[in-house]
């Protein structure tokens, strides 16, 4: 096959054509016109893993247009708090954010499927839902109403379920459990008779060092261990039934995004998929690592939650799940789709790196 009807013959021309020198004939429009865009995130500056994909993102963009897209990042608290990017890229006072969708539930409770729900999908299955479920449309139909254009831009895996100053042997265990835990996991967790709280990074270390809380969950090994939570709680339990795979976000305001020529949002689009395969990947690399040195301190535990403990949590999630829905006709929708999508999935991961992974492990 020549290249071109190669090229051709994936249907997603506009995204490859910017890399031929044909885009003339592609009928991808170009201009010389610069761009000088403000990126907000949620993130501390230069965070290991969240903060650096942010500067991974920001630097494709440049490369790939040669220096025609500008980006100035501004980390959480620099040109907006955290929890206010949403809402500066909606009103386009930042052309551009990074963040994760399931920060925005008072906005839209249907947001969080597109970060991750409890007992949701893992990575491989959450980008095969947001781009061939159907799953990224109904995350701009969610955002339309914003101003804004989301894409997929990061993923950190399925984290852990957290560090504990006391065994969790049963359901009873979680009984006035203090635990930082937010969203649905942190509701779950109230209806097993748990106290919630929400704290932000730069308190976790000292309330869970100083027993103001019992637990807390944060990300995976690589970012735990830079925070130092290994040296304020023994416990260490996997896996991360709140969180099976954070998917992060680059939102756009829409006005910003339609005065970009067809090349330049080729090359975002693109940036921003490269963004999340770099992130897992370096998330798994670095995890196995930080992993192996908690492995060989003899101040930490890892043990995985019991058997009980994870079906109690799990019918817990979709009791909290389903009440959603019956609130909220969008979520519902979007819920159904995941739901769905998870219905045919799981039967295929099963034989697939489920069977695979047993492989691995019993050898
Ligand atoms: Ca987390």
């Amino acid at each position: 096959m020549k290249r071109r009807e190669f090229i051709g013959g994936l249907g997603g021309g506009a995204a490859l054509a910017a890399c031929t020198p044909q885009t003339e004939q592609q009928g991808v429009s170009s201009s010389a016109e610069r761009f000088s865009w403000k990126l907000v995130t949620t993130w501390l500056p230069n965070f290991p893993g969240l903060g650096t994909g942010v500067n991974t993102l920001a630097r494709y963009i440049q490369e790939m247009s040669a220096g025609r897209m500008e980006i100035t990042i501004y980390a959480a608290g620099e040109l907006v708090p955290a929890f206010e990017v949403f809402d500066a890229v909606s009103q386009g006072s930042a052309e551009m954010g990074h963040g994760a969708a399931y920060y925005w539930r008072g906005k839209s409770e249907a947001a969080q499927f597109f970060a991750t729900i409890p007992f949701g999908m893992n990575a491989h299955e959450q980008n095969a839902w947001l781009y061939y479920g159907g799953g990224l449309e109904l995350w701009r139909e969610v955002y339309e109403p914003f101003n804004l254009m989301p894409f997929p831009a990061g993923n950190t895996g399925v984290q852990m379920g957290g560090w504990f100053n006391r065994p969790i042997d049963s359901m009873s265990d979680l009984h006035g459990l203090k635990m930082r835990i937010p969203g649905i996991g942190g509701e779950v967790l109230r209806r097993a008779g748990g106290t919630p709280v929400n704290l932000p990074l730069s308190e976790i270390f000292t309330a869970l060092q100083t027993g103001s809380i019992d637990a807390t969950e944060w990300v995976s090994p690589y970012n735990d261990v830079a925070i130092g939570l290994h040296q304020a709680a023994r416990y260490y339990y996997y896996p991360g039934w709140q969180e099976p795979a954070p998917t992060l976000e680059c939102i756009i305001n829409r006005d910003a995004w339609n005065s970009l020529p067809e090349d330049l949002q080729a090359i975002v689009r693109v940036a921003c998929q490269a963004t999340t395969l770099d992130m897992i990947s370096e998330f798994m690399a670095r995890n196995a690592t930080a992993l192996a040195q908690l492995q060989a301190d003899e101040n930490v535990e890892i043990r995985k939650f019991p058997d009980d403990v994870l079906t109690g949590l799990k019918e817990l999630t979709y009791s909290v799940v389903d009440e959603l829905a019956v609130d909220d006709p969008l979520f519902a929708r979007v819920w159904d789709s995941a739901r769905e999508f998870m219905a045919i999935s799981q039967p295929w991961q099963a034989i697939s790196e489920q069977a695979y992974l047993a492989t691995q492990a019993s050898s």
